[in-house]
């Protein structure tokens, strides 16, 4: 009898336990991806992440025929077709890595109690975090909601596991014939668009895929790391791994990262302990959006300050379009939201004044900019994204204070100093002179004419107060 390997978000044959797991077994494999759109009426993939998906099934397909296994893709819901689909292989067991979001939490359960009371093993197995949710607790047993007090604790647990290295050949088992009709081909599954296509900018900027991930990996620990301290801020800069939607599908593990990172700079390949210190931080601050999602699932649309609720949020369609389509007047806020929209990615720095300008300088909530993020971005991730929306906003948990407005001219003046990053996104702004590329309505009127780019949509001093006066109108703010 076959064991299934079921495929979710660890695109990946190295560092896989689950897949390691299923050749040790000496069983047949059958590997398994399930496409289920009805995840959606909780969180439906973006259309960028729907696209990242297609390429990432194809390189999987193609990764497994390498090793002499197929990939066989289904849709439909998953808690009622992966049972069915376990009884029509006759499998003797189905194997997975854990995945730690409400919905995909609930479906999980509920599919390995329904299979074993058919008496199939289930078993799954932590792969896609370098420390799941519930190890890393207080001496009280609790859950942190401090960032460097459980990046302390995570620390003191030591490296994280070594990770596997993938299988030389996965022994396939021949498809079930039931699976024929359950089972269709990757173009069925419509990831991509067609009319209008909008993603050529994502082809030109990504390749998915486990080999195109390894080799990003590769260059970035021994080519980038080196100042990625004091760089990383910087979005003119090529100073950050950019592995972002490869650890969101799991074509890296962050095992992987941390141990290839680990391993660079103790062979002396130019990084500091500094440089490496905090590019582990950071991916710490992914595990500890995790946690915070797993200890608390409403926060998926639920401000976790809860005086929030009360905000006096501002519903107005056009302000909203112009943040969506680079048209606020503030050069670093189109720049980013076009990067955005043309490559499905964006700086972090520049998400996080993008995300403060739409909270406060336009008072508008949080949720929208977290669905218009979870629609464009390749890396949409739903932990990353609302626990990183609920800090910029001030409502989450460890959150930056709301009256620290950020102000987008002096942050760009200071992360984008010669105006490189905006000249590059906002092309009609690259004939300004470098002293007013971040404020071109002080620029000279005679240059300033030949430019089409809009006026600012909002005064920064009267946004500002006006944020500052809803948020004190808050009780407990
Ligand atoms: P690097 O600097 O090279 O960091 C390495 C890895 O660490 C990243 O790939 C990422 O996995 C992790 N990481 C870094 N910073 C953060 C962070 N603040 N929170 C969580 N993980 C982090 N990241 C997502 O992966 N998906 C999202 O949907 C997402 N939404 C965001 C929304 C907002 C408003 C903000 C401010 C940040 C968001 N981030 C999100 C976090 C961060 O911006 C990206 O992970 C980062 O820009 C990816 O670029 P990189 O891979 O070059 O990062």
């Amino acid at each position: 009898a076959p064991v299934i390997v079921w495929f979710r978000d660890d695109l990946r044959l190295a560092d896989n336990p689950a897949l390691s797991h299923a050749v040790a077994s000496g069983r047949p494999v059958l590997c398994l991806f399930v496409h289920d759109p009805g995840h959606a009426f909780a969180r439906a993939l973006g259309g960028a992440a729907q696209w990242w998906l297609d390429g990432a099934l194809r390189a999987l397909r193609a990764d497994l025929v390498r090793v002499g296994a197929v990939l066989h893709v289904a849709r439909g819901d998953a808690a009622t077709l992966v049972p069915q689909l376990v009884a029509q292989a006759g499998a003797a067991e189905i194997v997975w890595n854990r995945r730690y979001d409400p919905v995909g939490r609930e479906t999980d359960t509920a599919i390995k109690a329904v299979v074993k009371e058919a008496g199939v093993a289930a078993h799954s197995f932590a792969a896609g975090v370098l420390h799941e949710p519930w190890t890393v607790r207080t001496r009280t047993g609790d859950a942190f909601r401090v960032y460097t007090a459980w990046w302390r604790a995570a620390r003191a647990m030591g490296e994280p596991l070594p990770p596997l290295p993938a299988p030389a050949q996965v022994p396939a088992a021949p498809p079930p014939a039931a699976w024929a009709e359950q089972c269709v081909g990757i173009d069925a599954l419509g990831l991509c668009p067609v009319a209008p296509d909008w993603a050529g900018g994502l082809r030109a900027a990504w390749q998915p895929g486990e080999a195109r991930a390894r080799e990003r990996l590769h260059g970035f620990v021994h080519d980038g790391l080196a100042g990625y301290g004091d760089a990383r801020d910087r979005p003119d800069l090529p100073a950050t791994s950019r592995l972002s939607p490869d650890l969101r599908f799991g074509h890296v593990s962050p095992r992987q990262v941390w141990h290839e990172a680990v391993a660079a700079v103790r062979g002396g390949d130019g990084a500091g302990e500094q440089d490496l210190g905090k590019f582990l931080s950071e991916l710490g601050w992914r595990d500890f959006a995790v946690s915070l999602l797993y200890a608390q699932p409403e926060l998926v649309s639920g401000n976790f300050r809860t005086e929030f609720d009360a905000m006096p949020w501002r519903d107005d369609t056009d302000d909203l379009r112009a943040w969506q389509q680079g048209r606020t007047g503030y050069p670093i806020v189109d720049a980013g939201m076009r990067q955005l929209w043309h490559t499905g990615w964006m700086h972090n720095r520049v998400r996080m004044i993008v995300a403060s300008f739409l909270t406060k300088h336009l008072l508008m909530d949080w949720r929208v900019g977290e669905a218009w993020f979870r629609d464009t971005l390749v890396d949409a991730d739903i932990a990353s994204n609302v626990i990183n929306w609920q800090w910029v906003a001030g409502c989450g948990v460890d959150a930056a204070p709301y009256f620290r407005v950020f102000n987008p001219v002096l942050q760009a003046q200071k992360f984008d100093p010669d105006g490189a990053y905006v000249r590059k996104w906002v092309p009609e702004l690259a004939p300004l002179p470098t002293s007013c590329i971040h404020t071109p309505w002080t620029c000279d009127p005679a240059i300033r004419r030949r430019v089409a780019y809009p006026s600012p949509i909002v005064d920064l001093q009267g946004g500002r107060a006006r944020a500052l006066a809803a948020w004190k109108g808050l009780s407990g703010a």
